[in-house]
């Protein structure tokens, strides 16, 4: 099967890898040409972490572009991009398009299935959700974990033999390449329980700057997220979506608690560090929107989306410290056991302040020019910066 997998950052990186191991001819769509370079010449590195433990590596050879124009028509098309951008997706990969390409969305939140449906008519389009995490350390070299008893649930918009064939085809190319997937009618309920997990802690990190672990020991942040998840399960409800609150709570969310509680979730990474658009309208502002026209309220996602919405409109103006650039004003410590050598710090460090040695792990190497910015410690997916006005 031919497959493109466009938008392939980590994630999708890690799910083309994962095809292609399967028997899957894929080609990864990248943005960056540095990435498509390094994904052709050394292959795709997926280095897979269990508790916070690395328990093994491979290395894939893949196939990755950054314009499509010359790869012909596809069979599949996995559409991995952030949700604000998936009509810009759509837009340029129309040349992958066929009179039998089906499309898989399996990005977070709802609203993606209503943008694809305007490129393919619905009995070619699959969704789904994932219960898996990636990060990318440096070009083409992945940091990976897998949570729960199925990594990918996947089902389609039009429920059919031919749907059921192609999605129990698609899923087992997955699992051929060693991760769980599985198709199923039931694809709402799977969707609707990742969505509040999203819901439950993707925005708030982000408006309190605090990672998932973090901010879970906090008995507020903690109510603030039940409010959300408790409106998430109303609209459920009223649109025929059976969720069971205390099901999530006992099953799912400690899972996800294990998994990613030293992380900042991507939209509060979006938020804080890259200040790019979010998936806030495909998280909880789908709650707020599904709400209103079912006639359900809303209050807490619908004030959590706007305050999201006022960060986004207003990057350029929000407050931060002025540079001191005073040698004798920041202490940073990096702690050695936990640094992995990805190199964030030095890329998202505005001064030049740390490097990595050739032992990978990152150092101060010119104190005298830290500005306090705290990118270092808040982008590290370790938590191994501290960084402490003297
Ligand atoms: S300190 Fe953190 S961000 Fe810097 S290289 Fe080590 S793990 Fe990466
Ligand atoms: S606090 Fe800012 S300036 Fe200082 S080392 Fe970290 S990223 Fe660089």
């Amino acid at each position: 099967m031919k497959i493109a997998v466009i938008g392939a950052g980590s994630m999708g990186c890690m799910l083309g890898g994962y095809l292609q191991l399967g028997g899957a001819d894929v080609t990864l769509v990248v943005r960056r040409k540095e990435l498509m370079d390094a994904l052709n010449e050394k292959g795709l590195t997926v280095r897979m972490y269990e508790d916070g433990d690395s328990a093994s590596s491979l290395n894939i050879p893949v196939k990755a572009a950054v314009d499509v124009k010359d790869l012909g028509v596809m069979d599949a098309l996995l559409v991995m991009v952030k949700g604000p951008d998936t009509k810009a997706a759509m837009d340029s990969a129309k040349a992958l398009i066929g009179d039998n390409t089906r499309v898989i969305t399996l990005q977070n939140g709802i609203g993606n299935v209503d943008i694809i449906k305007g490129y393919v008519p619905e009995d070619r389009i699959y969704y789904g959700c994932l219960n898996m995490s990636a990060t990318m350390d440096s070009p083409g070299t992945i940091s990976g974990g897998l949570f729960g008893s199925n990594n990918i649930f996947i089902g389609s918009v039009t429920r059919g033999k031919k749907q059921k064939e192609f999605g129990e085809g698609f899923c087992e190319l997955f699992r051929k390449g060693g991760i769980t997937a599985t198709y199923t009618d039931d694809i709402d309920r799977e969707v609707w329980y990742k969505l509040l997990m999203n819901i439950a802690v993707n925005a708030s990190c982000g408006l309190v700057r605090l990672r998932g672990g973090e901010a879970g020991e906090d008995p507020q942040f903690m109510l603030l997220a039940m409010d959300m998840v408790k409106e998430a399960i109303a609209v459920a409800h009223a649109i025929g979506i059976e969720l069971d609150l205390g099901y999530f709570m006992a099953e799912i969310l400690p899972t996800a608690r294990k998994s990613s509680g030293k992380h900042y979730p991507s939209m509060a990474h979006d938020m804080m560090i890259s200040k790019t658009k979010t998936e806030i309208d495909f998280i909880n502002g789908a709650v707020e929107r599904l709400g209103a026209s079912a006639g359900v309220p809303t209050p807490v996602n619908t004030t959590v989306s706007r305050l999201v919405r006022v960060i986004e409109n207003n990057y350029q103006r929000q407050y931060f410290p002025k540079a001191k650039g005073n040698a004798a004003s920041f202490t940073i410590t990096i702690n050695e056991k936990f640094c992995k050598g990805c190199g964030y710090c030095v890329r998202y460090c505005p001064k030049n302040v740390i490097i990595i040695e050739e032992n990978d792990k990152a150092v101060v190497k010119d104190l005298g020019g830290c500005i306090g910015c705290l990118n270092c410690a808040t982008i590290c997916p370790e938590a191994a910066i501290t960084v402490s006005k003297e």
